[in-house]
């Protein structure tokens, strides 16, 4: 099959399908054959891994995956776009194509079932309506990972990677950063895709730790108290965590750890680090 990162190839398999493209899907077909280099490049895969490609499109980059992985597995939600990837991966035996919302499929068995509960790699050019719900699901399900190296909308990629201080920081930002380690490695016009996005995008990897940057005694409380400082960011952070209502917090118990923590009483959770919310996290919830 002829590769279809140049354009001519995937106007002809668009046209002899007669393919409308669902914008409900997000479908923004790569057609850069540089920009698929790249990321194959940035993934670092090699004939040990096994790969996830999230939506497969017609198979652009899945070619790619299944040239330089030991396994891919592509799951991709268009039935529409089903027989064309049986007809562009075909001379491939080391490709499954799952037709399921990647919001719903158990991924945790996929792993085990192709990689032997091994860690696999994450690789996708996302569709940016659920990009965050994608992320979040991969790392709060704790799907054995070894990095994610994904196209995402360059807004969303910025604040993936910043710190305190930007305008882009937020709730995201930690998730990720307690995680994983963030490096966008690619910006990319909206030229490379057909049809072309509104925004620009970029490839950012995310290298997963073996273990968190931080030490927290319960996650799930530190990332609600992260939710509840980023839900009002301009108010302050004492404020924050009182209008949440979840956390059964009173003014003196916040007043008393930011003391602790020699923080300002009128400190916005906007300026706090992860080690900083870890270490609050330790001092307001559960004790081990
Ligand atoms: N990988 C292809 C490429 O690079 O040309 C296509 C990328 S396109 C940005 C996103 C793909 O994700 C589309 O094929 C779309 O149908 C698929 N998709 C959208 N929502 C999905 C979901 N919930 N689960 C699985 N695939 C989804």
């Amino acid at each position: 099959m002829a590769n279809l990162g140049i354009p001519a190839n995937t106007i002809a398999v668009l046209q002899k399908y007669h393919f409308n493209f669902q914008k409900k899907y997000g479908q923004n077909f790569l057609i850069d054959t540089r920009v698929l280099e790249k990321i194959i490049e940035e993934s670092r895969i090699t004939k040990e891994d096994c790969v996830l490609e999230i939506g497969p499109g017609i198979g652009t980059m899945t070619q790619y995956l299944a040239e330089h992985a030991k396994e891919v597995v592509a799951v991709e939600i268009d039935k529409a776009l089903i027989p064309i990837l049986e007809d562009t991966l075909s001379a491939y035996d080391n490709v499954t194509v799952i037709n399921d919302d990647i919001l719903k499929v158990d991924i945790n068995q996929i792993v085990q079932e192709k990689n032997h509960g091994k860690a696999i790699k994450v690789v996708a050019n996302l569709p940016y309506y659920i990009t965050t719900p994608i992320i979040m699901g991969l790392f709060e399900s704790h799907v054995p990972l070894k990095s994610i190296t994904i196209m995402v909308q360059k807004e969303v990629a910025d604040r993936m990677q910043v710190g305190p201080g930007s305008k882009d920081y937020g709730a995201l930002s930690l998730a990720v950063q307690y995680y994983a380690k963030p490096r966008i490695v690619a910006n990319v016009p909206p030229n490379c895709f057909m049809p072309r996005p509104n925004v620009g995008s970029a490839v950012i990897r995310l290298e997963r730790y073996e273990k968190p940057p931080v030490s927290v005694n319960d996650e799930k409380y530190m990332f609600a108290l992260i939710r509840a400082s980023f839900n009002q960011r301009r108010k302050t952070l004492v404020n924050g965590l009182l209008n949440a209502g979840n956390l059964n917090l009173t003014k003196e118990q916040i007043l008393d750890a930011l003391e602790q923590m020699e923080l300002s009483p009128t400190v916005r959770g906007e300026a706090l680090t992860l080690a900083q919310f870890a270490a609050l996290s330790n001092l307001l919830g559960r004790k081990e």
